[in-house]
């Protein structure tokens, strides 16, 4: 039986007003199996009414409410654990255990964590010696906008909801098309947790469609985007007029470091493996340009080659897979084309370099082997364009110096890992990395903390702990001659 997802507008599940549906595929078995709302302007008009009607309620409430409402909706997600990494899963491609692993518990840690935050977070105040106060309110803006994408679904979509309705502001949220499933049963859960009627709105469609008419609607002051640089140009350009707020969490070509004193672990080499084909390498921090010092360049590849041959590619439901399917049949057609391209840019495949066929149920899946590539120069094509899957090319570097400006020539500047066993050289380089994350002999450790958020073309902005509930609020300061 087909799934037919809802809006949620003003409380309610709603059909889209014009009656139009988009497909919803299972990546899989390459077969659509779900079908959500084709919204349009007036979808949009309405949830962003809805939430102008809520917003003042929602901001008058004490941050222990809010955190309260965060707190049970968490409790009602993990409640669903299963049953969400199930859906994640199948719309997405991804392997259910990843889903169970991942996706799911960090959607509940996004709840819980802003549902504390909130709970501390204080105005600063500032007292002078000729007798005047200043201190600062943090003020909700009103109603928001949260626009995220198909990678992380549920993860990524509650990482904005949640510091937004946290901070006292009415959302109206428009997960990805392209894998819209977990936001729409997160839709159902917030009625359930009780959040008053209008607090949270998702509208489902096309990004030129519902994502535009969000970006432009007048009453929308706040625009949290994740996505790709050229949506986020597109919507910098469209907000940028109305003098709107705008957090943009962008594309990436991220280096992974390996300097010849790193010393690898087992486990090291797991982490680096991951680090490039996790979540078939779509996820935006994945290191897609895996720099090694000359010196150990080849014991290196021997060790990391054995290890992504050993990458088990298949149904997505089974235990012990290590990649599912890419998202879409678009998206397998476009890294498909990038290994062409590698291949005429006079690449050598050391693995993969393929699509892959699994057989049986998931025959028609759109699957793609783990593959890696070396003989390429940094400012090929392969190596400065994101390709967003699981290809990984090989760069030998010589020295410390070479290293930095290597994983510093790119249009990007998301994330960097770098391995070593010199403190010294770990605290250097970190400090010469453009890029706005930067992981020390690990890789994807995440403290909801800390600033998250790009340079460059990864971004403006950052997300993560008080950054984020300071994006979602307006600084007011107020003066008193005492
Ligand atoms: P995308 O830009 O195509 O779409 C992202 C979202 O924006 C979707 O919901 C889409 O419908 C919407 N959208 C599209 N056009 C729009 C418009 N004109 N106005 C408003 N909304 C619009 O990105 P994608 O393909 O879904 O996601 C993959 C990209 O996301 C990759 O580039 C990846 O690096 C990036 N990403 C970045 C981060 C980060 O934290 N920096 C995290 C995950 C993914």
């Amino acid at each position: 039986m087909t799934l037919v997802l809802a809006n949620l507008i003003d409380g309610h599940a709603q059909a889209p007003r014009a009656g139009r549906y988009l497909d919803v595929s299972e990546p899989a078995v390459g077969a659509a199996f779900a079908r959500c709302p084709d919204s349009d302007a007036s979808d949009v008009d309405a949830a962003v009414e809805a939430a102008r009607r809520a917003a003042a309620g929602w901001a008058a409430t004490a941050p222990e409410q809010r955190a309260q409402h965060l707190n049970r909706l968490a409790d009602l997600v993990e409640r669903e654990l299963d049953a969400l990494a199930e859906l994640e899963s199948r719309n997405c491609g991804k392997p259910v255990a990843l889903a169970r692993s991942l996706d799911i518990p960090r959607a509940v840690a996004n709840l819980r964590f802003f549902a504390a935050a909130i709970t501390q977070w204080a105005g600063e105040s500032h007292a002078t010696d000729d007798a005047t106060l200043n201190y600062t309110l943090r003020q909700p803006l009103g109603v928001v906008a949260c626009i995220s994408p198909w990678n992380l679904p549920l993860y990524l979509f509650t990482w904005k909801i949640a510091p937004a309705l946290a901070a006292g502001n009415a959302v109206v949220s428009k997960p990805s098309e392209v894998t819209p499933c977990t936001a729409a049963r997160l839709g159902e859960l917030a009625v359930e947790a009780g959040f008053p009627p209008g607090v949270l709105n998702i509208v489902h469609g096309h990004g030129a469609g519902v994502g535009q008419a969000l970006v432009e609607h007048a009453q929308v002051k706040a625009i949290s985007f994740t996505g790709s640089t050229r949506t986020g140009a597109a919507i910098a350009a469209a907000a940028a007029p109305k003098f709107k707020k705008l957090s943009l969490e962008l594309g990436g070509k991220n280096p992974a470091i390996v300097f010849a004193d790193a010393d690898l672990s087992d486990a090291d080499l797991d982490t680096i493996v991951r680090s490039g084909f996790a979540n078939q390498g779509e996820i935006c921090l994945c290191g897609s340009r895996l720099l090694v010092e000359r010196s150990f360049y080849e014991t290196f590849k021997r060790r990391y080659l054995e290890r992504v041959r050993a990458l088990r590619v298949g149904d997505p439901r089974e235990a012990g897979v290590d990649l599912g399917a890419l998202v879409s049949r678009a998206h397998y057609d476009k890294v498909v084309g990038c290994i062409e391209r590698a291949r005429a840019e006079g690449g050598t495949i050391l693995c993969g370099g393929a699509p892959l066929r699994v057989d049986g149920r998931c025959a028609d899946g759109w699957f793609v082997a783990p593959t890696v590539i070396e003989g390429l120069a940094n400012d090929s094509a392969t190596n400065q364009d994101e390709i967003f899957g699981p290809v990984v090319c090989l760069i030998p570097f010589d020295g410390e110096d070479e290293a930095v400006a290597l994983a510093n020539q790119s249009g990007y500047g998301l994330a960097a890992s770098l391995w070593t066993g010199g403190l010294d050289r770990a605290h250097r380089v970190a400090a010469r990395l453009e890029t706005g994350i930067v992981w020390i002999n690990c890789w994807l450790v995440r403290d909801l903390r800390t600033p998250f958020g790009g340079v460059k073309n990864s971004g403006v902005g950052r997300e993560g702990g008080v950054e984020a509930l300071r994006f979602f609020t307006d600084a007011k300061n107020v003066c008193l001659r005492l």
